[in-house]
């Protein structure tokens, strides 16, 4: 996943996703994902080249402080980051999915519809971009960071 993906549009008429992996000189790793349909949605984060030393997240690397912590199953996420890596569908412990498959040790969360798909082949469209449970869009929102 080190290589920088070209923002890929959809076909024509259909809503745009638009994904942009980058890693920076220092290992820094940015994504973003951005969903148009009748309002745009997008989702970013910013991956620290190095995990705190203290309590990192393991979506962003940073520190999390106590009261923003949510503790998955041994790993540790700001409650903020605990979204589906893909789309940034916010999870709850009920609704996340992990890719087990061939004993993966993959410990990002994901949400239902893409559990087990990888980002290319949501830019090429072979999976949708938002599923059925996907987050209301209501005006540009940036999920954070
Ligand atoms: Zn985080
Ligand atoms: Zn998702």
């Amino acid at each position: 996943m080190a290589a920088t993906m070209p923002p890929t549009p959809a076909n024509n008429n259909g809503p745009k996703v638009q994904i942009v992996e980058k890693v920076g000189e220092d290992k820094s790793y940015n994504y973003s994902f951005t969903y148009e349909k009748a309002t745009l949605y997008e989702f970013k984060f910013n991956r620290a080249p190095v995990p705190d030393p203290i309590d990192p997240c393991f979506r962003c690397n940073r520190r999390v402080q106590p009261k923003d912590q949510l503790l998955v199953t041994d790993v540790l996420f700001h409650k903020q980051c605990f979204r589906c890596r893909i789309c940034g569908l916010p999870l709850t412990q009920q609704t996340f999915h992990r890719n087990t498959d061939n004993g993966s040790s993959d410990k990002e969360v994901y949400c239902r519809t893409h559990i087990g798909k990888n980002i290319g082949q949501i830019q090429r469209g072979e999976v949708p971009a938002m599923g059925a449970e996907g987050p209301s869009v209501d005006g540009k929102n940036t999920l954070y960071r």
